[in-house]
């Protein structure tokens, strides 16, 4: 069975700008595809996991989010990632089926990719990331920016590791594994 590293998007790999389609506003840190390349070489799996509720309120199309995740790879390298999991429900829907804190992405990704979600890994800077890796069965990782609410004060106390950046959380993956 393979492992993973399950990112997400917004504020995770790209800085967050609500209901993104312009892909010229993309902007990814400097050395991002060097950091990913240390994750490759050492086995894993790269998968992205994003909600994008814009598409159920309307403001974005999922042309749009494709468009924009399109240009995310060119930017970083497309031979990184295997595929890029997308929810476009909305969070005031009653019964939401993919969206994160929902594990369904990462079960379709573990179905396709023959993935142990034991050895794999989630990264994210919200809680409903920390808690969509946890209904996985991954270690997460929370990036911790700063945020002063409830939910950034939960989510350092269930994921398995808290961070200030996703860099450190690549190191911290790497530490981990070496063990
Ligand atoms: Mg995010």
């Amino acid at each position: 069975m393979n492992k993973a590293v399950f990112f997400d998007r917004d504020d995770t790999l790209i800085k967050n700008i609500p209901y993104l389609k312009n892909e010229k506003l993309i902007e990814i840190p400097h050395g991002l595809d060097q950091q990913l390349l240390r994750l490759k070489k050492a086995g894993f799996l790269l998968f992205i996991v994003s909600n994008q509720s814009g598409v159920a309120r309307g403001l974005l199309t999922a042309g749009d989010v494709e468009k924009v995740n399109q240009r995310l790879l060119e930017m970083v390298g497309s031979s990184f990632f295997e595929k890029i999991y997308l929810s476009y429900e909305g969070p005031t829907q009653e019964i939401t089926w993919d969206r994160k804190p929902q594990p369904t992405m990462i079960w379709k990704a573990t179905k396709e990719y023959d993935i142990d979600c034991g050895r794999s890994f989630f990264v994210g800077d919200r809680l409903a990331d920390v808690l969509c890796g946890r209904n996985s069965g991954c270690k997460t990782i929370f990036i911790n920016l700063g945020r002063k609410n409830l939910d950034a004060f939960v989510a350092c106390r269930l994921a398995t590791y808290v961070t200030f950046s996703l860099f450190e959380a690549i190191d911290v993956i790497l530490s981990v594994e070496n063990e």
